[in-house]
């Protein structure tokens, strides 16, 4: 299928370089016709964000950090001035302090549960409430990036499993309140890919690939794999899906136990 995204204009938050999943997000939808925006967060992201949207042909870059809400003001600002309208959101942005990605849950600082909540979950109910206003009678498509240990316990991934609990709950809550317009609110819960925020948890390198060799496809996902599935829920292939955790990640989320031969491995 060709120009799913034909005539569709999206801003797409949180690449940090070609290893970040909203930059295999970007790729898929550019490839099918999307005119996107992008932001970047600070000026040391900019020199590696600004190339990547140039090679998609997007030239509006604007800076954004979901802290300071005047910036994400000025974004949609930005954006109204320029398109008048948004068909299309992708929020992949998450922080938590790598000091508390490590240990005990029971040891999270306030300040940190705070700043991890407002940066990788409300900030997602923030963004969504202006695109919302920017989007068209027809509707459209939001998607936030979620992990499984949301709803399980695993080691190290403390706050940042509490959070993301909380966007999956917003996801579902922003679904109830803009279905009436047409909008859909979704998120992806991506197996584990190596970018920046995700080589920031504790012993990521050994607890992923224990993930990706027990998960039933017996690999992990690619940046690919996560954009077709991005384009499938960003496009109107998936118009009657809202509020939806979709997991793409080589079906691990199923697995109660390994096979018996993996568990004597
Ligand atoms: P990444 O490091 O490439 O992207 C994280 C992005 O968050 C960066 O662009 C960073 O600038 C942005 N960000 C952090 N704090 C911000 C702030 N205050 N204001 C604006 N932007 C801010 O890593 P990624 O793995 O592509 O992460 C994208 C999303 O995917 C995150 O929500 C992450 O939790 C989620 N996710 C990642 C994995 C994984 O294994 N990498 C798995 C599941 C979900």
């Amino acid at each position: 299928m060709q120009d799913l995204m034909k005539g569709k204009r999206g801003l797409i938050m949180g690449v940090a370089n070609d290893h970040s999943i909203a930059w295999g997000i970007a790729k898929a939808v550019a490839a099918q016709g999307a005119e996107l925006a992008f932001t970047f967060q600070g000026e040391a992201q900019a020199k590696r964000v600004k190339p990547l949207a140039q090679s998609l042909g997007v030239d509006t870059v604007l800076p954004c950090d979901v802290e300071d809400i005047a910036s994400v003001d000025s974004v949609f600002e930005a954006l109204r001035a320029k398109w008048g309208r948004l068909d299309f959101l992708v929020h992949a942005i998450g922080f938590s302090d790598k000091n508390e990605l490590k240990g005990r849950y029971a040891d999270t600082s306030r300040e940190n549960f705070s700043r991890t909540m407002l940066i990788s979950c409300f900030s997602f109910t923030e963004i969504a409430k202006r695109a919302a206003e920017l989007m068209p009678e027809s509707g459209g498509s939001m998607i936030t990036l979620t992990f499984g240990a949301s709803m399980r316990a695993m080691p190290n991934y403390n706050v940042m499993g509490v959070a993301k609990a909380a966007l999956e709950s917003s996801v579902r809550y922003l679904a109830f309140d803009f279905g009436a317009r047409g909008i859909r609110v979704n998120a992806i819960s991506a197996g584990p890919i190596r970018t920046l925020a995700g080589s920031g948890i504790g012993e990521a390198r050994a607890m992923f690939g224990f993930m990706q060799k027990h998960s039933p496809l017996g690999r992990g996902v690619t940046l690919d794999e996560l954009g077709g599935s991005a384009l499938y829920l960003l496009s109107d292939l998936s118009g009657g899906v809202t509020g939806e955790i979709h997991y793409v990640d080589s079906g691990y989320n199923i697995v109660l136990m390994p096979r018996p031969d993996e568990l004597k491995a």
